[in-house]
């Protein structure tokens, strides 16, 4: 195949109902079907999803000294994120379990 690729020509070559794909948000193009959703943008989106719940679960400010104010706004974040199916319930309980074991640890 040379290019430039137009989205949606027939690519009978490459198999039945196989057609050229170009991606409208990044510049990838492929042979596939014509409702496959491109793979880079869905490896993209994935990773984004996967440094938020990271950034959620684990934020770096929590190793500061956050004040009740900033935790309180925390939780209530993680609560936002478990209602969106971001984090699970439980990932979101043992988040704030481990950061309220930490601050009595440090409390002694
Ligand atoms: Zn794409």
């Amino acid at each position: 195949m040379t290019g430039p690729y137009v989205d949606g020509v027939p690519a009978p070559e490459f198999g039945p109902g196989m057609v050229v794909r170009v991606c409208r948000e990044c510049p990838a193009s492929w042979v596939g079907l014509p409702d496959e959703p491109c793979g880079w943008c869905a490896d993209r989106h994935a990773r984004m999803v996967d440094e938020e719940r990271r950034l959620l679960l684990y934020p770096p400010w929590l190793r500061s000294d956050a004040g009740a104010g900033a935790l309180r706004a925390w939780a209530e974040r993680l609560a936002r994120a478990v209602q969106a199916g971001i984090i699970t319930h439980a990932e979101a309980r043992r988040a704030l379990e481990r950061v309220q074991s930490r601050r009595l640890r440090r409390a002694r």
